[in-house]
């Protein structure tokens, strides 16, 4: 492949000298666990994420299954999600016992329809769990809105949306609890696995710092049952170094996100883009281009570029033939997968036609910190030369 979907190499090479005497302190230090890495790591974080309290744990997945455990989500209750998520996003609601309730997204931004979750609220519903996806902050205020309304929670997924922005406002400290992985493929990546949760809310902060340690604050008192899903100490040590650079490589995303942006609105006729959230103006739909759409509140961090063509298979033989690797994010709803599918899944599923459709016409183009100018050209060159084709 002459252009990676992601080069995970990169990073090191760039900041070499500066992961080296990370790993050096934490290796002289001989502490291991839940040491001085971890707390400040947590405190940079909640200051960048300008929330009160940031607690870390072992990955994303724990992180959401834990937030749901401290807001006393369990058996029998009911968390909206989004139709179209990573399964994370479902088997967290599942882990700690309640049922996802899916919602259809929002067809240009992708993100949580608001429009369409009262209609999903029961008197079991207890919160709704919504996600940044690809990088794009959800509808922060309308989802707020929804919550104060029902006097039920808002949680965030935020694997996907490190350092993105709402109305100016940073992610992470918005809702009552927001969730983050730190998987090495997320905009903020460890070298292994890695999580945390950030919030304003004490109790949620204290319950998290609990529940990750075995459900104690002192050793061998266990307050409840707990987990062990803590942040390691030296994956903290080296998403010190990353988060120092967090906002210059999302702004090289966002270099590479513009340029895909005016290169395929303007590179042919044939190329368009819903610019205003409406998708419905295009006159040949089998050889039309669908950009991502960013509302005027959100600042997105690309953690994705994810354009939609409803040859999309084509397209993506297309582009490996020229060398250039994408991938599907995703291919298979939650809903469909086998986890969900099985009757004994006990979860009735409505009609979910747009996590469908988006299943089978999604593409993510490659982007990333450390993809250079001439790549993007060759990757915007194969999209206009597949539009000549069909
Ligand atoms: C990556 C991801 C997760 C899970 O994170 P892990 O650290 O792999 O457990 C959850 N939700 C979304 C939307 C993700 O992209």
């Amino acid at each position: 492949m002459s252009v990676a979907f992601q080069d995970f190499h990169a990073p090191y090479l760039e900041l070499k000298d500066e992961f080296d005497s990370a790993y050096r302190r934490f290796m002289e230090s001989g502490w291991f666990v839940l040491g001085k890495e971890v707390s400040s790591f947590e405190d940079e974080y909640a200051s960048y994420c300008e929330a009160e309290y940031c607690v870390g744990v072992a990955n994303g997945l724990d992180a959401l299954h834990l937030a749901l455990r401290a807001m006393d989500i369990g058996a029998g209750d009911e968390v909206i999600v989004p139709s179209n998520t990573y399964i994370a996003t479902w088997l967290a609601v599942s882990q700690a016992g309640a049922i996802p309730v899916p919602v259809e997204p929002d067809m240009a931004t992708y993100n949580l329809n608001p429009a369409l979750i009262e209609q999903a609220v029961t008197p079991r519903t207890k919160a709704i769990l919504a996600v940044n996806l690809y990088g794009q902050p959800c509808d922060y205020d309308a989802l707020l809105a929804i919550v104060r309304k029902h006097g039920i929670r808002l949680a965030i997924d935020n694997a996907q949306a490190h350092g993105a922005r709402y109305n100016g406002r940073r992610v992470g400290g918005i809702a009552d609890i927001e969730c983050h992985s730190f998987y090495p493929s997320k905009n903020l990546g460890a070298y292994g696995e890695a999580g945390a949760v950030t919030t304003n809310d004490p109790v949620l902060a204290d319950r998290i710092r609990v529940l990750r340690n075995y459900g104690s604050r002192v050793r061998y008192h266990n307050e409840v049952p707990g987990y062990n899903s803590r942040l390691d100490e030296l994956q903290a040590a080296f998403l010190r170094v990353k988060l120092r650079h967090l906002d210059e490589w999302n702004g090289r995303r966002d270099v590479i996100a513009q340029r895909y942006l005016s290169a395929i609105r303007s590179s042919s006729s044939d190329f368009s883009s819903p610019d205003s959230g409406c998708s419905s103006k295009i006159q040949n739909p089998k050889s039309n281009i669908i950009l991502p759409f960013v509302p005027s509140w959100a600042n997105p961090v690309w953690h994705l570029f994810v354009i939609r063509h409803v040859q999309r298979d084509a397209l993506q033989k297309h582009l490996a033939e020229h060398g250039i690797q994408t991938i599907i994010h995703y291919p298979i709803p939650p809903h469909l997968s086998g986890a969900y599918s099985n009757p004994k899944s006990n979860i009735q599923h409505p009609t979910l036609r747009i996590a469908e459709q988006l299943a089978n016409e999604v593409l993510s183009l490659p982007i990333g910190p450390h993809m250079k100018e001439d790549q993007a050209t060759e990757v915007i060159a194969a999209l206009s030369s597949f539009q000549a084709i069909i």
